[in-house]
């Protein structure tokens, strides 16, 4: 085989390796048609929620992310497209993107690949893969959709550095354990699918006994 021969070879198996991989992805979200049909609806009327009617000159931060079991460490963000032209949010185009921490070197350092990414058109959801591709992308990805509407108190509480709404650092204990800051907590009323009334999620949230005072300094905005 000449080395021209076997350049091509290479290239013709990780292309044929990437269709099955987007294949496979393509199976697991139709197999989760109902869950993701679901989680569109529920992350949807909270984006609605979030914005409040207000107008927008930028792209405001709406939406959420969580954080997915296993390795590597990985997160999904969940949030409406935004249209620059016409200065409005797309509450019908949900986009929940997989974020993969990679590791660069020994000291710890880290950088952020996406791995795969869903994008609601209207309810119909349409699933991608991106460079440096993640094979089980869109099996962590439903895993997380599926845990978060089982149990999303749970889910949230897996996030004890940062905000699951805004992203900001949380240091006291009762945001640590429930994965959300003082004031974006106020948003969680905006899940009214998932629980019975906004006081019924925060029985349910856990809360580090003893209670963190609410006075208590807080990095959050
Ligand atoms: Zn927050």
């Amino acid at each position: 085989m000449t080395e021209h021969d076997e350049r091509e070879e290479r290239r013709r198996r990780s292309i044929e390796l990437l269709n099955q991989i987007q294949r496979r992805a393509d199976e697991v979200l139709a197999e989760n048609a109902d869950v993701l049909a679901e989680f569109e609806k529920v992350t949807r009327e909270f984006c609605i929620g979030q914005a409040e009617n207000r107008t927008f000159a930028r792209r405001p931060q709406l939406g959420f992310k969580l954080v997915c079991e296993g390795d590597p460490p990985a997160r999904i963000a969940v949030r409406p497209n935004w249209s620059r032209h016409r200065k409005q949010v797309l509450f019908d185009h949900i986009n929940v993107e997989l974020m993969i921490e990679r590791k660069l070197n020994a000291e710890g350092a880290t950088t952020v690949d996406r791995g795969f990414g869903l994008a609601f058109n209207r309810g119909i959801p349409q699933g991608t893969l991106w460079a440096g591709y993640c094979p089980d992308g869109a099996e962590r990805m439903v895993g997380t959709i599926r845990g978060f509407l089982a149990d999303p108190a749970a889910v949230f509480a897996r996030s004890a550095d940062n905000c699951c709404i805004c992203g900001r650092r949380l240091t006291d204990d009762t945001s640590r354990t429930r994965g959300i800051g003082p004031e974006c907590i106020q948003t969680i009323r905006f899940f009214p699918v998932l629980w019975d009334s906004p006081t019924s999620l925060l029985d349910r949230m856990p809360v580090r006994a003893p209670a963190a005072r609410s006075t208590q300094e807080e990095v959050q905005g």
